[in-house]
């Protein structure tokens, strides 16, 4: 027997037969996963909102500085010429979201996605406000356009507006830094319009998918919802309806059969924020929200059932079957990530203030000064590149080895290379020498690489092997 609030099965529950989009308004929910999410959510956007304000060390604790190509995350910063080091981040945030999409299916999704976080938390939460629950929202929606519904509309947008601009304003102080902002935003639009025209285009982006898009974006938009079928597998933790013990439904159940525990009222489906039936199996649809969990269990306990005929399960354990936690998928990628964080806190350990390395300039191997003499001066041109990770300036400045202290001389523009934080410089230099230091045309000594802070925190040495040459 089918019901009147049975889904199609031919199409998406948020498109009717004409391809046109059914705006949905999930019902509302209570339960144990409802408070949890809002807990994790509030978290989140508390920290959204209150990152952009801590300072640590006299440094915005996080700045994507992109126009000054320069990073700063909790009291570090990192450089145009880090950029190798994004390998290992994007590396480990790739293959963490695999991980965990494997093991617990989309977690990321339900919990953490800013999509979810700010639809359901923020923008649905402030729509019940003012247009009320789901079946009011429902029938304003159905209304024609009256007084009451323009206001109801108009005031739903404004506030959605307002809403929209703060967290563009958070996002944007990420990348420009909050003193910028405040700066900019005392301004008119037209001394900074490029800023300006980028807060406007997200805002608008925001506005739309919060505001009007919502499920559409998981469903249609996003890559990782079409990832996570390669991902997952038969023993990912996911959202699962229990078949076995759910059917036959009433209204499905024949009369001389036992019936099932789902009384089909299809209050899983009302509240889904996809507008998806999970009882048809596992969905691409599904964002693992939990709604239809916590409903589940309310009706449950209402006929004095069991709850979790819909919960966190896998399709084995359902099965009657074991979870097999070190499968090759799950082994694979731990081992991955594994690697790619050990690469990251390798790469972050090893990580000089400064860095400084001499190379032989690509110009004439030698030239020789006093070619009359009995012991002609020789010279060698070399580069010494130094890059400059820290926040505050320094100094670079190359020392002979003691050993041919006398017979070696720097000729350089100056004795010590000024370091502005952050910058890489290249600064040309020769070694002065006698003919009589050769053997064959060549010798090998060390150059002292003397590296410290201007304001005098730290200071290193470090030694470099370079090569001279001349004539035989
Ligand atoms: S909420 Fe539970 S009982 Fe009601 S239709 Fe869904 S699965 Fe069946
Ligand atoms: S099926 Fe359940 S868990 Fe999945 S999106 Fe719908 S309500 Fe959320």
């Amino acid at each position: 027997m089918s019901s009147l609030k049975e889904l199609p099965q031919e199409r998406l529950a948020s498109m009717d037969e004409t391809g046109k989009r059914v705006f949905l308004h999930p019902a509302d929910v209570k339960g144990r996963f409802k408070r949890l999410r809002i807990q994790v959510h509030a978290v989140l956007l508390v920290l959204f909102l209150v990152l952009p304000w801590i300072q640590i060390g006299g440094h915005q604790a996080v700045l994507l500085d992109i126009a000054h190509r320069r990073f700063t995350l909790f009291g570090l910063a990192f450089w145009a010429h880090d950029a190798p080091m994004l390998i290992f981040v994007f590396g480990s945030v790739f293959i963490g979201i695999s991980l965990i999409t494997a093991v617990w299916g989309r977690l990321w999704c339900g919990w953490g996605c800013p999509e979810t976080v700010f639809t359901e938390s923020v923008y649905r939460a402030v729509e019940r406000l003012i247009e009320g629950n789901a079946v009011q929202r429902q029938r304003l929606d159905k209304s024609p356009w009256n007084f009451h519904k323009i206001r109801l509309r108009a005031t739903k947008w404004l506030a959605f507006l307002v809403i929209t601009l703060i967290i563009t304003h958070s996002f944007m102080a990420y990348f420009v830094g909050v003193e910028a902002l405040a700066d900019m935003m005392r301004r008119p639009p037209s001394e900074n319009p490029y800023t300006f025209g980028v807060m406007a285009f997200i805002t608008a982006i925001l506005l739309f998918s919060f505001g009007w898009f919502r499920e559409q974006f998981c469903i249609i938009v996003c890559p990782y919802g079409r990832f996570q079928a390669v991902l997952m597998d038969d023993n990912s933790m996911t959202v699962l309806y229990d078949a076995k013990r759910g059917e036959p439904r009433r209204g499905v159940a024949k009369a001389e059969e036992p019936q099932g525990d789902c009384i089909n009222c299809y209050r899983c489906v009302q509240v889904c924020p996809t507008g998806i039936d999970i009882r048809r199996g596992v969905q691409l649809e599904c964002v693992a929200c939990t709604a239809c969990i916590d409903v589940c269990d309310e009706v449950m306990l209402s006929i004095h059932k069991e709850p979790n005929l819909i919960g966190y399960n896998t399709l084995v354990q359902q099965e009657g079957k074991k979870v097999q936690h070190f499968r090759p998928r799950v082994v694979i990628l731990s081992l991955a990530l594994l690697g790619v964080l050990s690469g990251l806190v390798f790469v972050l350990t090893m990580r000089a203030p400064v860095k400084a390395t001499i190379f032989n300039a690509k110009t004439v191997a030698y030239q020789i000064l006093t070619p009359n003499a009995a012991d002609p001066q020789i010279t060698n041109p070399f580069m010494l590149t130094s890059a400059n990770y820290t926040f505050g300036s320094a100094q670079v400045q190359l020392v002979v080895s003691e050993a041919d202290r006398g017979k070696l001389e720097i000729i350089a523009p100056q004795v010590g290379v000024p370091l502005p934080g952050g910058q890489e410089i290249k600064s040309p230099f020769f070694l002065k020498f006698p003919k009589s230091l050769l053997k064959d045309g060549k010798y090998v000594t060390h150059l002292e690489i003397l590296t410290r802070a201007t304001d005098g925190s730290w200071q290193r040495s470090a030694r470099q092997e370079v090569h001279l040459v001349g004539p035989y």
